[in-house]
């Protein structure tokens, strides 16, 4: 292809909006323009590679029998409504109305949409297992679109979704995707740090993402310096650094050896820091606690304090049951922050943020910074485990300058419910072998995760087994961000001129650079341009009209991993150059193309390996 003859407007200039590299080398390079926040098109520059990382993933996903559908991107809202996700998917879903009325969706992801189809189809367990895939559109109307494609409002992603008769068989096709998105990116060139993920407010029982460490990343990761832990600091686990009772008995008795508790005056002292200073312990010896409100909580509250005459969603009739809102209390020791994913994940709730200082008081009776679990009745408390083990402690007495001492878990109050909702942090100790644990910022490019049964059930998926007796199948997503992995590649893959493609996602393979592309140079960077390609090789030609320099800019910047000059003064030799390199070598032109071809193949074939 001749630069002449195609379209790749090339920006000496950053953007002012674009701060990330990947971000100002996609629009530099003219991979692509934005066309409004959030929503980028690709030149034909970018295309080319946006199509090979999409080749590769289609190729892997094949390979392991997955098939390739190709639904729509508009889908009716009714599928939404039956899986009760109309309801808590928030505003990051874009619903339309048609002409009639009708609640349409534009996809943010498609759990529903493919359920929905297999729903349809499916009658017998000889059908199952069926692991259907598309690389597809998907609007999601983010808060904050930055930094290019990387977090976009549309995107394209491949979502794989699988059906099963049972969880052996789910864990086959969960492991066998895990082993091709390890293959997918390698062959892109990325390094990336698959980690125990967060499964949450998606309700599903394992998950893995693959992330890419990075400056921006919006994820924590937290990795043990001496085992392969690593998990989303989302989900991450640490070594207790306390003893708690076996039992409540355990604790009550334990209990004994404690004073009564006892309200203490604590004029003027809000903060954890405040009380420490003025009472002179440290943090750990408080019980700190925090009223948080969850939306669309899953969990089963009809018991629960102060929840008896709670409102619930109006979903299709097999949907789960979710309160729309609900407050909770969160007991943790003083030292510790509370986890707010975690805390989703254990109230199965869509999304957790602290209360108002309003609701704060009127559920507390007590102005900020005095709750405590002693004594409230309003709300159900959530104690993180630490405090389990805590059977002398201080925490607000529900009352304006008031604290209790003394204050025994078990004996002066007991929980609602008790779970692990503390934030891992670096120098907390690794779960498995007990070293240190540190942190990295990361960004997530995939995640495959076992759904269960959420949507077979609540849309009423199910098939005949051996013995005709109707079951309902079992559930695995999987899901790569195209854009934001060839985004990534390029974070991880350039220097300060540019680019530096691995070959397997280069736009092209060769750049020919004729210094003035005219008779011999002209029939000599002909020549190589037809041998090459008739090897397979794919090349670009910088036949412009252009200073020599302008032009090895552009090539350093677009970032074609061979580049060959042909200048007059060297024929009959050529000089090749790799782009990761700074060395070029002078050869004849046969002897230039047989080397060129065979560096082509022996790069692809070491990203294939
Ligand atoms: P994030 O936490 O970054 O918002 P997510 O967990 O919501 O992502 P998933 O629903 O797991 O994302 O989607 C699968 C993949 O789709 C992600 O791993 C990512 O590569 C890609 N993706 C998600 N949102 C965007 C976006 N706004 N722009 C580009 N790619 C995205
Ligand atoms: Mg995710």
């Amino acid at each position: 292809m001749k630069i002449s003859e195609t379209f790749i407007p090339t920006l000496r200039e950053v953007p002012a909006d674009a701060v990330i590299v990947s971000h100002q080398l996609m629009m530099r390079a003219a991979m692509m323009r934005k066309l409004a926040n959030g929503l980028f098109a690709y030149l034909p520059l970018g295309l080319r590679s946006y199509r090979k990382v999409e080749s590769i993933i289609r190729e892997e996903m094949d390979a392991i029998g997955a098939l390739e559908i190709k639904p729509p991107v508009v889908v009716p809202g009714e599928i939404w409504k039956e899986s009760g996700r109309w309801e808590t998917m928030g505003e990051g879903m874009l619903r339309v109305k048609n002409r009639l009325g009708n609640d349409f969706v534009v996809s943010p992801t498609a759990e529903e949409a493919f359920t929905a189809l297999v729903r349809d189809e499916l009658n017998s367990y000889r059908q199952l297992p069926l692991t259907l895939y598309q690389i597809n559109t998907k609007y999601r109307d983010e808060i904050r679109p930055r930094y290019g494609v990387m977090r976009g409002r549309e995107f394209t992603m491949k979502d794989a979704y699988s059906f099963h008769t049972d969880d052996e068989s789910l864990d086959k096709t969960y492991q066998a995707m895990g082993r091709a998105y390890r293959r997918i990116f390698q062959r892109c060139g990325l390094t990336v740090i698959p980690v125990r993920a967060d499964t949450g407010a998606m309700g599903g029982t394992g998950s893995e993402e693959f992330m890419v460490e990075s400056e921006i990343g919006d994820n924590t990761l937290i990795l043990c310096k001496d085992c392969d832990y690593a998990a989303n600091v989302e989900k991450a686990a640490c070594k207790p650094d306390f003893t708690s009772p076996a039992s409540l008995d355990v604790a009550k008795a334990a209990a004994a050896a404690t004073p009564s508790i006892t309200k203490i005056e604590t004029p003027s002292v809000r903060t954890i820091e405040e009380l420490c200073a003025f009472l002179k312990t440290d943090a750990k010896s408080f019980i700190k606690t925090l009223v948080y409100k969850a939306l669309n909580v899953e969990l089963d509250l009809s018991s629960a304090p102060g929840c008896a005459k709670l409102e619930k969603h109006a979903s299709a009739p097999d949907a789960p049951k979710t309160y729309p809102e609900a407050f909770f209390a969160v007991a943790i020791r003083g030292d510790l922050d509370v986890n707010e994913t975690k805390l989703a994940a254990v109230l199965k709730a869509s999304e957790v943020m602290l209360a108002s200082d309003v609701d704060v008081e009127r559920l507390t009776g007590a102005p900020v910074g005095f709750a405590g679990p002693v004594g409230l009745t309003g709300l159900p408390v959530v104690a993180d485990e630490t405090v389990t083990a805590m059977a002398d402690a201080v925490t607000g007495a529900l009352a304006k300058d008031l604290h209790y001492a003394h204050v025994a878990y078990g004996r002066d109050f007991t929980p609602w419910l008790v779970a692990d909702v503390r934030t891992v942090k670096a120098g907390d100790r690794c779960a498995l072998c007990g070293g240190e644990l540190y942190e990295k910022k990361g960004n997530e490019l995939g995640h495959i995760f076992k759904l269960g049964y959420k949507y077979t059930k609540s849309m009423n998926v199910t098939y005949l087994d051996e013995a005709g007796k109707t079951q309902i199948p079992t559930m695995g997503c999987y899901g790569i961000g195209v854009d934001r992995t060839l985004a990534s590649i390029i974070e991880e893959h350039h220097d300060q001129d540019g680019i530096v493609w691995p070959m397997s996602v280069a736009p092209y393979h060769v750049i020919l650079v004729p210094i003035k592309y005219d008779g011999a140079v002209k029939e000599t960077t002909d020549r190589i341009e037809a041998e090459l390609i008739k090897q397979g090789v794919e090349v670009l030609v910088d036949d412009r009209d252009e200073r020599p320099g302008v032009k090895f800019k552009d090539a350093d910047l677009i970032g074609i991993p061979l580049r060959v000059v042909i200048g007059e003064k060297n024929l009959p030799k050529v000089e090749v150059k790799l782009r990761k390199e700074k060395d070029n070598r002078l050869l004849e032109v046969n002897e230039a193309i047989q080397d060129l071809v065979s560096l082509v193949r022996q790069e692809l074939a070491k990203l294939n390996a």
